[in-house]
């Protein structure tokens, strides 16, 4: 048993609004949404942050990305285009201590993000 909340949504401990799943990374909805596809891909092991993951797992990491690319086809945003983002750190406003990929799409977004 883990107190990680990402960790417990992966092995299905924690109900989410899973939209897809490979061996080795979890797709779900952010409960907060920020966009009309707001979606969050996170591997189903435990890693702090992006850094982490790819000194330790890089093979994992692109697991991550290749699940986020298949939501982004799922979801429609391919033609139109998306935004991944892995927010890291406390500066970034990362509130969630174990690495996922925003997948945010369905409207225009500004750059440079506030
Ligand atoms: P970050 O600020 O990058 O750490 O993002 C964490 C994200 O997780 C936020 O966008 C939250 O809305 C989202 N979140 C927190 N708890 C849950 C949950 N139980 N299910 C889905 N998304 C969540
Ligand atoms: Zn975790």
């Amino acid at each position: 048993m883990t107190d990680c909340l990402f960790c417990r949504i992966a092995a299905r401990e924690v109900p989410a609004d899973v939209v897809a799943e490979s061996a080795e990374a979890v797709a779900f909805r952010d409960i907060n949404a920020q966009a009309p596809t707001h979606v969050l891909v996170v591997p189903k092991q435990h890693y702090p942050d992006a850094a982490a993951l790819a000194r330790a797992d890089p093979a994992l990491l692109g697991a991550v990305f290749r699940l986020a690319a298949d939501v982004a086809q799922s979801e429609g945003v391919v033609d139109d285009g998306y935004r991944l983002v892995a927010n890291t750190g406390d500066a970034a406003g990362q509130t969630v201590h174990h690495l996922h990929v925003h997948v945010l799409g369905g409207r225009a977004m500004g750059w440079p993000p506030g």
